[in-house]
């Protein structure tokens, strides 16, 4: 029998010549993972003994690599991971137009008591009403009484943490039993957010999923630290970095090195990779119980230097700058999500169409040597001119 990794697309191999390969190679449509049957047929492997650690005030133990839903197209791989033990799921849902959802809910029949569902309200939303809606929505999708958590999605600054109506539903729904704990979900002015949530008086919120890894900058660590230290359960995102798979590293698996880094901070309760397909499943929740190394280092270290032509952080240092106000780091957030480990043109776009018109690289007026200076020497102008062209 073929190789299963061989049928299937593989994130690792995705991109070989750069990052920026052919149009046609970078948005042929998915081929599906195989069957366990042929999985497990393909390749032993041996799940490890899952590693728990507390969420924060929560007080739920959660496996340290959690299962981030957003990518999984087959409710096999997310059961597969819960029967071996992993027991937090996140989704949203915006997620695959509410599609992600049902995925999760097919994957977790029968097994609801096994493991803890988190989910978001979509982004734009802010009113009691639509909070409601969409935590009624979620329940009604995953076929669940209750949420363990509930997420406001892609949270950019403090005004959102202590927006009234927002914060009167969650109350509500929280008295109602509907949701156990809520959050928030952040991967842009993260500082600002985490410092938000550790100095809010109610303390409302009990968890926050924010961007972390290697790349990120110390005003982020300093406010995980912090809103840890508030009792805030963290949770770990994109913690691979894009996930890029980039020619010239030979076999060094700089993504399982990633997260390990991310999950060496004991103020980290978990990181939450998206995992596609078995393969990705093994080999992220592999990394539990292991340990960050010299060697990992070096991994780092020679990845850091071979995205560093392409890799925006999101840190939005840039904006300021534009004249046409276009929100640069929203829409490479966009291309990364078609360019790098995730591979999901379909999520790239639902990403850049949250964009208001005026924001996105349409916006963008080609200006003669582009006056946004991006602080890791990015061409922004070329980021702009290529989002345009795979992503209006
Ligand atoms: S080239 Fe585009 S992104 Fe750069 S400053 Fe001009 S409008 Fe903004
Ligand atoms: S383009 Fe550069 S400055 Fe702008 S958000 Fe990305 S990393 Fe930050």
């Amino acid at each position: 029998m073929e190789p299963v990794e061989k049928k299937g697309i593989n994130r690792r191999s995705f991109i070989k010549a750069g990052v920026v390969g052919t149009a046609t190679a970078l948005f042929a449509p998915p081929a599906f993972a195989a069957s366990l049957q042929e999985l497990a047929e393909a390749e032993s492997f041996a799940f490890p003994k899952p590693v728990y650690r507390t969420l924060g005030r929560t007080g739920m133990k959660i496996t340290v690599v959690s299962f981030g839903a957003m990518l999984t197209p087959e409710p096999e791989v997310i059961r597969a991971a819960v029967e071996q033990g992993v027991n937090y799921v996140d989704t949203a849902r915006k997620y695959m137009g509410g599609k992600n959802e049902e995925i999760v809910a097919k994957a977790v029949k029968g097994m609801r008591d096994k493991v803890f569902l988190a989910s978001k309200t979509l982004p734009e939303s802010r009113s009691k009403a639509e909070i409601f809606r969409d935590v009624e929505t979620s329940l009604r999708t995953l076929g669940t009484d209750h949420l363990d958590v509930i997420q406001l999605h892609n949270v950019t600054g403090k005004d959102r943490i202590f927006f009234d109506e927002t914060r009167e539903a969650l109350t509500l729904l929280k008295k109602q039993g509907k949701i156990r704990f809520c959050g928030v979900t952040t991967h842009k002015n993260e500082a600002e957010v985490l410092n938000a949530l550790a100095d809010d008086p109610e303390h409302l919120f009990d968890t926050c999923l924010v961007k972390y890894n290697f790349k990120t900058g110390k005003d982020v660590a300093d406010g995980i630290d912090r809103a840890a230290a508030a009792g805030i359960g963290i949770i770990a995102m994109k913690t691979l970095v894009g996930g890029y798979d980039v020619a010239g590293l030979g076999k060094l698996n700089q993504h399982q090195a990633a997260l390990k880094w991310a999950l060496q901070n004991p103020r980290v309760t978990a990181a939450i990779p998206g995992m596609r397909d078995m393969k990705q499943l093994r080999e992220d929740i592999a990394v539990m119980g292991m340990s960050f190394s010299y060697a990992d280092q070096r991994r780092l270290d020679r990845y850091a230097r071979a995205i560093a032509p392409f890799y925006c952080n999101f840190c939005g240092s840039c904006e300021a700058g534009c004249p046409q106000s276009v929100e640069i780091s929203t829409v490479n957030r966009a291309l990364m999500y078609a360019e790098g480990g995730y591979r999901d043109l379909a999520l790239a776009r639902a990403t850049y169409a949250e964009l208001p018109q005026r924001a996105t690289a349409a916006a963008c007026v080609d200006c003669e040597g582009c006056s946004a200076r991006c602080v890791n020497g990015l061409d922004i102008a070329a980021k702009m001119d290529r989002a345009r062209t795979l992503l209006a």
